[in-house]
C-alpha cells in the first residue's frame, strides 16, 4: 500500500496529477498523524490554520487506508465541494478503487408515495405550488437519483417541495408501497455500499447516529469518522439531541391525516373535523405570542396566561385527535403512520409540560409563523460520548478554529471526549501563510464601553478610514442587527458626504449566496452584516482587504439555553466565562479574522473594535490565539499599510 509521504512527495501521485500541488510540511504531518489514528481506532481533535491543506490531509489517509468511512462536513457547501471536486481529484491521482456516495437528508429527495398523496388532495396554498408540485412530478419520472437540486424548473427552496418530499415523521418506511422506486431508500443503499460516504453534521445526528429507518447499520458499519469544520458540532449535537414539538410540525400532521382520509377513510367524517380543529390549536398557540423571531426560557413563558392556556388547549385537542385517528388508523399504512407521530408529539408534549428529567432545559422558540416548544440536553457530553463507545472505530476532529491558544479543553468538554480512554490526540498546525506580513490586527483605543448607545457611532467612525484607504473592499461584522443597520446608515452618510462612489451593501438584500456573488463581482464593494456571515465565506483575492468585527462575539447571556448551562456551572462551582462563553467567543472571532487572508497572496486588516481587547486580561487571550498578524492601535499605521496595497481592479 503506498504510504503518506509517497502520496505529498514532491515526486508522487498528488503533485503529478494535481496543477500546482505542492505539499505543505504542516499537511503532510497531520496527514501522518491523521493516518496513525485511523489505524489505531484512535480519536485525534486537530486545528489546522487557514491554508494547511487540511482537506488533502484528510482525504489522502482516508482513502488509503482502506475500510469505510464516513466524513461529515458542517455546510452543504463544503460537502458538495468534497464529493464534486476535492474527492475526485484525490482518488484520481491515487488511483485508487474506493467508491464514494454523497449523502443528503431526506428532504432533499422527491418522496414518491407523499407526492402522489399531495398531487390528488389538490388543496394548495398557492397557483404556484400546484404548478410547482406538477413540474417535480414530471421531473420524479426522468430524474435518476431524485434530488431536488437536479430539478431546474422549481427553486430549491420553493414551497411547493414540502409536498413532494417525506420527513423523518411522515415516512413510511418498509410498509411504504412505493418503496421499490424510493429515492431515499436507494440513496441510503448506495451509502451502504460505498467506501467513503460524504455526509453533514445535520444528517449525520438527525439519520445516522439517531439511526432513521434504513440508517441503522451505516454507523456501526463504518470505521472512521471524520468530522471537517468540527467546531460546530457541539452547537448542531444540542440540536439533534433534544427534543421538540412545533407548530409546523403539527400542521404537517393535520395536512398529512387529511390526505390518507381523502385516501382511504373516506367516511370518517369526524376525523377530516378533528384535523382542523387541531390546526387551529396549532395556530391559536403561535399567536398566543406576539413577539417574531425570539426565544424564551421556560420561566418567562410561566406567567403569559394566553401562551399556557394555548398549550393546554393543544394538549387536550392531540390527545382528542389521537383517539379519533387511532379508530381509522387499521384502515391503511399511511393513517396507521399518522397515529404513530400523533402518539410521538404526545409524547413529546407532555414531557415538556411536565419534564422527568431536570438536567434539559425548556424553552420556546417564535418565528413568523411558526412556534416551537423545545427541550434541550444541559450538556451533551454523556450523550455524544455513548454514540462513541461501542464497536471500535477512528474519530477525527478538524477544523480551522478549535482551540484556545493551544487549548482544547473547552471543546474536549463540551463532547464529551475528555472521558475517552486511552486519552485523546490532540494537535494545531498554524497556517503556513507569513501572517505578520500579510496582516495587521488593529485594536483601536479610546473606544466606548460596547454596551453604551453611542457605540455602533464608533465603530463606524473606526471602519470609514480604513474603508477609504482600502477603496472599499470591507467586511463589517456586527454582533447585533440593530447595530448593523446603524452602521450601515452611517458608512452611507460618510460615503455620499466624501462623494466616494463605493457599492454599500447591506445583509438582508438578497440570498446570502447573491450578495457574496456581488461582493466578489463588485472589487471595491462594503458588506454590512452580522455574525451568520462569518462562517464558511470565501473571498480570496483583492475584493477582501479588510474585516471589522464591532464586539467580541459573547453568545447573548438571554439565550434560554445557554442562561441555563451558565447557572448550572455556576451552581457547580466551574466558571462558565472562563470555560464556555470565552472559548465560543474565540472561536467565533477566528472564524471572523479566518475571513480575510485566504491565500498567501491576499493582504488585509482585521480590525476588532470592542474595548475590552485593550482592557480585559481576557482580550489578550483573544489575540493570542489568532494567527500571529502584527499588531497596531493605530490608525495612521494602519491606513499606511492599507494604501499601499494594489487598487482594485473595479476601481481603475
Ligand atoms: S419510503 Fe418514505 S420517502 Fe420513500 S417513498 Fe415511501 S414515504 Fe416516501
Amino acid at each position: 500500500m503506498m504510504n503518506i509521504e509517497t502520496a505529498f512527495a514532491a515526486d508522487g501521485p498528488l503533485a503529478t496529477a494535481i496543477p500546482g500541488f505542492a505539499a505543505r510540511p504542516q499537511q503532510l504531518e497531520m496527514a501522518g498523524r491523521i493516518a496513525a489514528a485511523l489505524k489505531d481506532n484512535g480519536v485525534l481533535v486537530a486545528e489546522a490554520g487557514t491554508g494547511t491543506g487540511k482537506t488533502y490531509a484528510y482525504l489522502v489517509p482516508a482513502l488509503l487506508n482502506g475500510g469505510k468511512v464516513i466524513i461529515s462536513t458542517g455546510t452543504k457547501t463544503l460537502q458538495d465541494q468534497l464529493f464534486n471536486r476535492d474527492l475526485p481529484t484525490v482518488r484520481a491521482a491515487l488511483k485508487v478503487p474506493v467508491s464514494v456516495a454523497l449523502l443528503k437528508g431526506r428532504a432533499n429527495y422527491v418522496c414518491h408515495y407523499h407526492l402522489a398523496r399531495n398531487l390528488i388532495d389538490g388543496r394548495f396554498q398557492n397557483p404556484q405550488d400546484a404548478v410547482h408540485l406538477r413540474a417535480i412530478g414530471r421531473f420524479m419520472e426522468i430524474t435518476q437519483t431524485g434530488d431536488k437540486a437536479e430539478c431546474p424548473e422549481v427553486p430549491e427552496d420553493a414551497a411547493a417541495w414540502m409536498y413532494a418530499t417525506s420527513s423523518r415523521d411522515n415516512c413510511l418506511g418498509q410498509e411504504c408501497p412505493d418503496l421499490k422506486e424510493c429515492f431515499v431508500a436507494a440513496a441510503r443503499r448506495a451509502a451502504m455500499e460505498a467506501d467513503v460516504v460524504v455526509v453533514n453534521h445535520h444528517l449525520f445526528f438527525a439519520d445516522v447516529m439517531l439511526r432513521d429507518e434504513g440508517m441503522g447499520e451505516l454507523l456501526p458499519s463504518c470505521n472512521a469518522v471524520i468530522f471537517d469544520e468540527a467546531h460546530q458540532l457541539p452547537e448542531t449535537a444540542s440540536l439533534f439531541f433534544g427534543e421538540s414539538v412545533s407548530t409546523s410540525q403539527l400542521l404537517e400532521l393535520a395536512r398529512d391525516t387529511r390526505s390518507e382520509t381523502v385516501a382511504a377513510a373516506r367516511d370518517c367524517l369526524d376525523l377530516i373535523e378533528a384535523t382542523r380543529k387541531l390546526e387551529k390549536a396549532a395556530r391559536d398557540l403561535r399567536l398566543s405570542v406576539s413577539t417574531d423571531n425570539a426565544r424564551f426560557g421556560f420561566a418567562q413563558m410561566e406567567d403569559n396566561k394566553p401562551f399556557q392556556e394555548a398549550v393546554e388547549i393543544l394538549d387536550t385537542e392531540l390527545a382528542e385527535f389521537g383517539a379519533i385517528v387511532e379508530t381509522q388508523a387499521e384502515r391503511s399504512e399511511g393513517l396507521a403512520n399518522c397515529l404513530r407521530r400523533t402518539q410521538e408529539l404526545q409524547e413529546i408534549l407532555a414531557r415538556w409540560i411536565k419534564p422527568e428529567n431536570t438536567d434539559w432545559v425548556r424553552w420556546v422558540e417564535v418565528f413568523s409563523q411558526s412556534l416551537s416548544l423545545n427541550a434541550t440536553p444541559l450538556s451533551i457530553a454523556s450523550i455524544f460520548k455513548r454514540q462513541m463507545d461501542g464497536h471500535p472505530r477512528a474519530w477525527i476532529f478538524t477544523s480551522a478554529t478549535l482551540a484556545v491558544g493551544k487549548d482544547f479543553g473547552h471543546y474536549c468538554r463540551e463532547l464529551g471526549l475528555h472521558w475517552v480512554e486511552p486519552p485523546i490526540d490532540t494537535a494545531v498546525w498554524g497556517s503556513p501563510f507569513d501572517y505578520p506580513q500579510q496582516a495587521v490586527l488593529y485594536a483601536p483605543q479610546n473606544m466606548p464601553e460596547p454596551n453604551s448607545p453611542e457605540y455602533p457611532d464608533a465603530v463606524a467612525k473606526v471602519a470609514f478610514p480604513l474603508i477609504r484607504a482600502a477603496h472599499g473592499r470591507t467586511f463589517v461584522l456586527c454582533t447585533s442587527l440593530r447595530a448593523m443597520r446603524r452602521i450601515h446608515e452611517l458608512i452611507a452618510d460618510d460615503l455620499a458626504r466624501e462623494k466616494l462612489d463605493l457599492p454599500l451593501l447591506i445583509q438582508g438584500e438578497g440570498s446570502r449566496t447573491e450578495l457574496l456573488e456581488r461582493f466578489r463581482r463588485l472589487g471595491n464593494a462594503i458588506l454590512v452584516a452580522s455574525q451568520s456571515f462569518w462562517e464558511g465565506v470565501d473571498v480570496p483575492g483583492d475584493a477582501l482587504s479588510v474585516v471589522v468585527i464591532d464586539k467580541l462575539p459573547f453568545a447573548p447571556p438571554d439565550d434560554p439555553v445557554l442562561a441555563a448551562r451558565i447557572e448550572n456551572m455556576q451552581k457547580n462551582g466551574r466558571s462558565p466565562f472562563m470555560e464556555y462563553q470565552l472559548p465560543r467567543a474565540v472561536i467565533n472571532v477566528k472564524q471572523g479574522a479566518g475571513r480575510l487572508i485566504r491565500t498567501e497572496r491576499d493582504k488585509g486588516v482585521l480590525a476588532i473594535c470592542d474595548p475590552r481587547m485593550l482592557t480585559k486580561p481576557y482580550g489578550k487571550r483573544v489575540w493570542q490565539s489568532l494567527p500571529p498578524m502584527r499588531r497596531s492601535k493605530l490608525e495612521s499605521e494602519v491606513v499606511a499599510f492599507l494604501e499601499q496595497l494594489p487598487p482594485p481592479a473595479s476601481s481603475g
